[in-house]
């Protein structure tokens, strides 16, 4: 009985703090009716987010002369989790609220070399970031990094890096010269982690990150798909071009070499994509041409395979919208099934997704806490 009252109890504290996560306010009232609790239920379990910093007072609502009811928010900055995106000549660093928000970002230059001064280097970029930002450290939850490496589930193990120098030791390096916790990610995955965070209802789906190298993720039921060997939804090695362009993997003619943001722009996205508005520039234009076709047929393929939601992610995702429509009558034009590409989307978390899906793991975790 004693168990039973507790976990009635932890339901109950864990479904108000839920509510105050999705909306921004409520009264006492609102919560007893919206989460059918008694009055008593709900002031104890006030009192008892209250004691711990969780949630706040923020104001009143009601009519003036009669009985304002006293209004709750959530303390948004109770906790907070940091995100790096480690990629090879840049390091960006985010810091994200309980709400899964981006509070700020930072991207640095860093090039990577597995070398201890590297990680160093990482570390100060981290600390100076917490400083910038006046976070007090007791309040990290941890830090999540994205790395261009497939991991496995223990968040720490790297077992394959074919594009970076990233090491049995990685782990340790990190941990070396970062004293908060630390996990590591796939990029994609994280990146992919971040769009579930603000598509919360996503059942089936096919995530493609189009950043500097390309990965995907697969959402199947709800949940990720890992695959047998934490090497599931790997897009970017597809053979789309027999015998064609190198990738990084040590085979040609893979996705990669073809879709990843590297070939619109070693480093300014931003730039290419407002020239490409105006340009007349052939050349230019042609290869943004191949670019688009190469992109519908991938995910022709995924499409095939899978026959579910299609997202466009990574750093050209967020570029992507005044081209989507053009991919899409691409797209159905080599189907052999589809009439509409509907089931073409762009991402929905389009800034450092990386980062901030690496950090979310820590905010998902801390919220399964309470
Ligand atoms: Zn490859």
């Amino acid at each position: 009985m004693a168990n039973f009252d507790f976990n009635l109890r932890k339901f109950n504290t864990s479904n108000i703090y839920s509510y105050f996560l999705n909306h921004p306010e409520a009264t006492k009232q609102e919560l007893a009716t919206n989460l059918n609790l008694t009055l008593p239920t709900v002031n104890k379990n006030i009192d008892y987010l209250s004691e711990l910093g969780l949630i706040q007072v923020s104001g009143s609502r009601g009519k003036t002369g009669g009985r304002r009811a006293t209004t709750y928010s959530l303390c948004s900055q109770a906790k907070i989790a940091l995100g790096l995106d480690i990629t090879k000549h840049h390091v960006s660093c985010v810091m994200v609220d309980l709400y899964g928000e981006i509070i700020s970002f930072k991207r640095n230059r860093l090039v990577f070399e597995f070398t201890d001064s590297y990680f160093e280097d990482v570390a100060k970029l981290l600390e100076a970031f917490i400083d910038t930002n006046q976070i007090d450290r007791q309040k990290i939850l941890g830090v999540g990094i994205g790395i261009p490496a497939l991991v496995q589930s223990d968040n720490q193990t790297v077992f394959y890096s074919g594009i970076m120098d990233f090491r049995q030791n990685t782990y340790e390096m990190f941990s070396k010269y970062i004293p908060y916790e630390i996990s590591m990610f796939n990029d994609a995955k994280a990146s992919c982690f971040a769009e579930k965070w603000v598509n919360k209802d996503i059942q089936n789906t096919f995530y493609i990150m189009l950043s500097n190298n390309v990965g995907g993720a697969m959402i199947i039921n709800g949940q990720v798909y890992s695959g047998d060997n934490f090497r599931s939804a790997e897009v970017g090695h597809i053979t789309l071009v027999p015998n064609g362009r190198q990738c990084y993997c040590g085979q040609c003619g893979c996705v990669d070499p073809y879709l990843a943001a590297t070939n619109l722009s070693q480093d300014d996205l931003d730039g290419y994509f407002e020239k490409l508005k105006t340009t007349t520039d052939e050349k230019t234009l042609d290869d943004f041409d191949k670019y688009m076709d190469y992109i519908a047929a991938t995910v022709n393929i995924v499409r095939s395979i899978l026959d579910c939601d299609i997202i466009l992610g990574g750093y050209v995702g967020e570029y992507l919208e005044p081209y989507l429509d053009e991919i899409k009558k691409r797209a159905i034009k080599i189907s052999t099934f589809d009439s509409d590409a509907d089931y073409i989307k762009l991402c929905s978390y389009q800034h450092e997704s990386i980062a901030a899906g690496a950090a979310l793991h820590y905010i998902a975790q801390f919220i399964n806490t309470i």
